[in-house]
């Protein structure tokens, strides 16, 4: 029988079919952070159980801590401390390794994963936070757990889980100008809806996928999980393996060589059979914003407010006029006409160097809008001083931006990080739920250059007229 690329994976870490779809899977990296660590960690502790293999099981603190110049252990929420300082005591006390503030390793959990060569083709990796799925982009089984699957995993190895059915989405065709993977993502939210992988594992193919440099790959994997799906996986090639090449945590010369043997076998076979496909024509992409509370509420930039009157699906009526409710917007307002309070580029959806390099471009020797609040935090510590060497952080300075250490700032409303009470947003983070942001905030999902010509324009703007 011919093999998808998921179910290589799955064959390969199954360690015992535990009946009615379940199996127990062998764990290869566990990613822990500060905002659920010290849980896990210390209910460990508790129970008088060992973690097995502390080497293969990492700790950074990216959720709670401050992205303010000069931060230490206090957060603008004052508990957030009390997270920190007992995810940093519990991790030490467990000898895993940990990416501490002042670490040139630190950086959003995601991000620094596959920065660190920590997640390489083939692995299974899980941590607790839904967008683990962003490492399915360098052809690993990653997914996010809760805080007692966790202890699990780090006292076994192991973790039980449901096998999922199996989608393809292959995207066909060369991009439009100004278009990104997280248009592409979007867009097929959009299209499909929120719910639309539901019960599935996506595997996303097709030539627009392999013209895709690997870092908006992980993009694209990383909102699998707004798709409803379990995870979301891209086959590795050259790319790749040429990403993952003398990455710290990933082997080095002749375990290179034979990992790499290895990772060429990771694909799906041609005819290979699926639960379900959809095919995306790239070329019928624009740039993709979302107006709403779901990251399903998404049009085109040139778009237009949905009519609440014109759905005859009851549900779907009324949870658009809550979200118009919440988003202050009128049905039939242009996209493009929206003004904007604020504008983020961030999170371990887009705050990677790539992402950085193409905001610099475009505000190169232009302004932020006059009482627009925009901001950038990148992804990593790495990342940062890549930037800086490059002199992007000046650029973004020049413009009026704010440049941060790295953390997941703004993305959520967690660590008391936020814009005025009720701002309306334009992010390129990857959830626009009620709050998300913090109290009141109304959150517009976009591609960091979206975001970027809109902080110039005051109002949300298609990249393409600037
Ligand atoms: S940036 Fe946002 S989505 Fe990503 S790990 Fe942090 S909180 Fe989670």
């Amino acid at each position: 029988m011919q093999k998808t690329l998921f179910s290589k994976l799955w064959n390969q870490h199954e360690v015992l079919k535990q009946g009615s779809g379940m199996s127990l899977l062998y764990i290869d990296r566990i990613f822990l952070h500060e905002r659920t660590g010290s849980v896990s960690l210390k209910e460990l502790e508790l129970k008088g159980r060992k973690i097995k293999n502390p080497e293969q099981v990492f700790c950074t603190m990216d959720h709670i801590v401050d992205t303010l110049p000069g931060r230490d252990d206090n957060t603008i929420m004052p508990s957030g401390r009390d997270f920190i300082v007992s995810t940093r005591d519990a991790a030490n006390k467990a000898g895993i390794n940990l990416f501490d503030i002042g670490n040139d390793k630190q950086g959003i959990v995601h991000v620094i994963s596959a920065e660190q060569g920590i997640t390489l083709p083939g692995l299974t990796q899980v941590c607790p936070d839904s967008h683990t799925c962003t490492l399915g982009a360098l052809g690993a089984l990653a997914w996010g757990i809760g805080s007692s699957e966790g202890e699990h995993a780090l006292a076994t190895k192991t973790l039980s889980v449901k096998r999922p059915k199996l989608m393809r989405v292959r995207f066909e065709g060369k991009l439009n100008q100004g278009v990104t993977s997280k248009d592409m993502i979007l867009y097929l939210i959009g299209k499909y809806s929120a719910s639309g992988g539901v019960g599935h594992a996506i595997e996303f193919s097709g030539d627009t996928i392999n013209a895709l440099e690997q870092e908006s790959r992980f993009t694209l994997c990383n909102m699998a999980v707004e798709f409803g799906c379990f995870t979301g996986l891209i086959a590795p090639d050259q790319k790749t393996f040429d990403f993952v090449y003398d990455r710290p945590f990933a082997p080095k010369e002749r375990d290179f060589e034979n990992a790499l043997v290895f990772w060429k076998k990771l694909y799906s076979d041609d005819d290979a059979v699926y639960d379900k496909e959809i095919f995306v024509k790239s070329n019928d992409i624009n740039p993709q914003v979302s107006w709403g509370t779901s990251p399903g509420h998404v049009i085109d930039i040139n778009g237009f407010i949905p009519n609440p009157d014109e759905i005859s699906d009851l549900s779907l009526r009324s949870s658009c006029l809550k979200a118009i409710d919440y988003m202050d917007l009128k049905p039939g307002q242009r996209m493009d006409s929206i003004s904007i309070d604020a504008a983020f580029i961030g999170s371990c959806t887009n705050s990677r160097i790539s992402d950085l390099r193409d905001v610099a471009k475009l505000v190169k020797g232009r302004k932020v809008s006059s009482g627009i609040k925009a901001i950038i935090v990148p992804g990593s510590t790495q990342i940062k001083h890549q930037s800086e060497s490059e002199g992007l952080d000046i650029i973004f300075k020049e413009a009026g931006f704010e440049w941060r250490e790295s953390g997941c700032s703004m993305c959520f409303y967690v660590g008391g990080e936020s814009f005025k009470n009720g701002s309306r947003v334009v992010s390129s983070t990857n959830r626009n739920f009620e709050n998300r942001q913090g109290p009141g905030i109304k959150t517009h999902l976009a591609s960091p250059i979206t975001v970027a010509a809109s902080a110039i324009k005051g109002k949300i703007t298609d990249v393409r007229k600037i």
